[in-house]
């Protein structure tokens, strides 16, 4: 697929989204969030659902959540514009509630079509209800800051999916946001190892494993830094530089969470649904 013609299936893709009637949540949206970002990125962020500001705006991620997502993204060196951001369910679930079932089973088309298209070597989840839909039955607390393939089914077809709390821990408590900051540093490892399995699938040829998109373009996956300004290459040479070896994968894919980080997902994880950040609280 040509840069132009994935750009112009992901809008015809939001096109639907945005006069979609297959959920009761059209009813009480103002406006649909398909989802934005660089049509050509090797990483995907899907998140659980637009809240109110994104509801308004029909942006993800443009309220205090993306305002720290996209900090998180830039601490990396990367820039917001260079990955994609979508949700699980693309229309806001009034008063911020969880999406239901039946919602989500709704709106999964769009998210599979979208990851067709895009076909990245990461897919970060944001949140329980992003990780139940690429680890089902797993719990955050558990795989947060690690990875693992993703099922071909979800759509992401040779991906590995990279697991992190959804930004709304850190702004519940403070004292999370070192947890979100410590994991996403395992993002330019995995996105290495990504890079690898892809490369390595194709070099098997046609008939191997699923594996299809030129390896090497994009974002920098050596040492994260504040302030570095991401170097955008063109997309043939690739988007982000590749500084160091890939070793740090098995970092990322195997360490497990540290005892305090249990302490902390334990205290929150699964948890009630009671307060004014509520519906967030959910989320983690
Ligand atoms: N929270 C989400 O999960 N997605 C958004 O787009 C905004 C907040
Ligand atoms: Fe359609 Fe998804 Fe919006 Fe439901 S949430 S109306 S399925 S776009």
């Amino acid at each position: 697929m040509t840069d132009a013609e994935r750009g112009a299936a992901l809008e015809a893709i939001a096109a639907e989204v945005r006069v979609c009637t297959r959920c009761r949540l059209h009813e009480s949206r103002a406006k649909a969030v398909p989802g934005e970002g660089n049509p050509e990125t090797e990483v995907v962020v899907v998140g659980e659902g637009p809240g109110r500001d994104e509801n308004q705006a029909g942006r993800p991620f443009v309220g205090a959540s993306g305002k720290l997502l996209t900090e998180l993204i830039e601490s990396l060196g990367w820039a917001r514009d260079d990955v994609f951001i979508t949700n699980v369910v693309k229309c806001w679930p009034p008063g911020n509630r969880d999406p239901s079932p039946d919602e989500i089973a709704a709106c999964a088309p769009y998210l599979r079509r979208q990851l067709e298209v895009l076909d990245p070597a990461v897919v970060v989840t944001a949140g329980k209800h992003s990780l139940g839909v690429f680890m089902p039955g797993e719990r955050i607390s558990r795989v947060h800051g690690t990875a693992r393939p993703a099922d071909s089914a979800t759509g992401a077809r040779d991906a590995l999916v990279f697991a992190m709390y959804h930004p709304a821990f850190a702004l519940y408590d403070g004292s999370n946001r070192s947890t979100l900051v410590a994991d996403i540093q395992g993002l330019p490892s995995t996105l290495q190892a990504a890079r690898d399995a892809r490369a390595a699938h194709q070099v098997a040829g046609p008939g191997s494993e699923p594996g299809s998109g030129a390896p090497g373009a994009g974002l920098a996956t050596g040492e994260p830094t504040v302030a570095e300004p991401l170097s955008i290459q063109p997309p043939e040479a690739g988007l982000f530089d590749v500084a160091e070896p890939a070793e740090l994968v098995a970092i990322a894919v195997e360490a497990g969470p540290t005892a305090d980080l249990v302490a902390v997902a334990a205290a929150t994880d699964g948890g009630a649904e009671a307060d004014p950040v509520a519906g967030q609280l959910t989320l983690f």
